[in-house]
């Protein structure tokens, strides 16, 4: 079976106004494994909705290739090509009733009234809107205005699917619970998503895997799990939440951190950054080996299910620390020692500025 989207080198660059050139895009490669959830994850501007739009169709290519169900795309027009895209802005047609958005591509297409009729229902099933037809777009909640969005994308049954921030407009709890339906709703159907974001969490907590984009070029592509234990450069390391960054000189396979503590490495260069998530730092010894960092606590602040801890120390500066609730806590002002198990600890073949 073909893969949902294939992206082979894609470039693109825009004229800037002062007459410059802008490159968005620089030879990116992505390949979707059939029924996948991938993420494009990146600050603003990093190229994201560029691509979206290079396999959408609004956008040209300047090299490259896109395949989509295993055809090159260079030659079809939006219009022609087997995907949808879902906004941030539902793009609903006010005026017409939930029904008539939904089925909407399928009149224009010419399908019978009783298939689209048929199908108007299954995809308002699908989304949890069985009933609405009738209803008009703005008698809706932004929640259910997003989820006519999603029915009226999907009702074509596009070979994959591109969702550009749907969620974003939403509120923290009801995005959440979008969240777990657009991930079920992508289970149920078998087809490939590409889901932009720049919140880091919905991306983590969404995909099969994430593409971490700046510069217009892909960082890093992997699992959720991978890029957030194991990031392979500093940019993935900061972007994908807090981390603790350390620099260690290599030599003679053994790493040494600035206040001097040693451990094996196999790494090759003579200098690297560690990384030490901040639940990876403890209160008290982990079995086996491990780093210990003293400190000052300089900041302390209770999030409902963990502490957040600032430790201020002489080699590092200043340590962040998530620990459980519930236990002992350190007041502000005192004088600790925090531990992180070696297996915890990563290593950036990149130096920290
Ligand atoms: P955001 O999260 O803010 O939507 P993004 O990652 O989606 O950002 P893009 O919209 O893909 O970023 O833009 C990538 C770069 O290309 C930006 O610097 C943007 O200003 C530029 N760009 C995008 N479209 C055009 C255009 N039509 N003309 C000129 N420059 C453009």
């Amino acid at each position: 079976m073909a893969a949902p989207l294939e992206i082979f080198n894609a470039s693109k660059s825009f004229r800037t106004p002062e007459g410059g050139t802008l490159i968005a895009l620089d030879k990116v490669s992505l390949k979707l494994a059939s029924a996948e959830f991938v993420t494009l994850l990146g600050p603003s501007g990093c190229g994201k909705t560029t691509l979206l739009r290079m396999v959408s169709g609004f956008e040209s290519l300047d090299a490259g290739d896109i395949l989509i169900d295993g055809t090159a795309m260079t030659d079809w027009p939006a219009y022609q090509r087997p995907v949808n895209t879902v906004f941030q802005k539902y793009a609903l047609f006010e005026h017409m009733s939930v029904g008539r958005n939904v089925g909407y591509a399928l009149e224009i297409a010419g399908e019978n009234r009783a298939t689209i009729k048929r199908r108007v229902g299954e995809m308002l099933d699908l989304v949890g809107l069985s009933g609405l037809e009738k209803r008009s777009i703005s008698q809706l909640s932004g929640g259910q205005q997003q989820r006519v969005a999603l029915a009226r994308a999907l009702a074509g049954k596009p070979k994959l699917l591109l969702l550009d921030e749907p969620l974003s407009a939403l509120d923290k709890n009801l995005r959440q619970k979008m969240q777990q339906e657009l991930k079920s709703i992508q289970r149920e159907l078998g087809i490939g998503f590409i889901f932009v974001t720049h919140d880091q969490e919905e991306a983590l907590s969404m995909s099969d895997r994430i593409a971490v984009l700046a510069g217009g070029q892909i960082q890093q592509l992997g699992t959720p799990a991978a890029l957030y234990r194991r990031p392979e450069n500093l940019f993935t390391a900061r972007f994908l939440g807090e981390s603790n960054l350390m620099p260690v000189r290599i030599a003679g396979g053994q790493a040494e951190l600035a206040d001097g503590q040693r451990f094996a490495s196999p790494h090759k260069g003579a200098e690297a950054t560690a990384m030490l998530r901040p639940e990876a730092l403890h209160l008290t010894p982990p079995e086996g080996p491990h780093l210990t960092f003293d400190g000052i606590v300089t900041a302390e602040a209770y999030t409902g299910k963990d502490r957040q801890i600032t430790l201020e120390t002489a080699s590092f500066g200043p340590l962040h620390a998530l620990l459980r609730a519930g236990g002992w806590v350190p007041e502000q002002g005192a004088t600790i020692r925090l531990y992180a198990s070696l297996g915890d600890l990563h290593l950036i073949d990149e130096v920290a500025r």
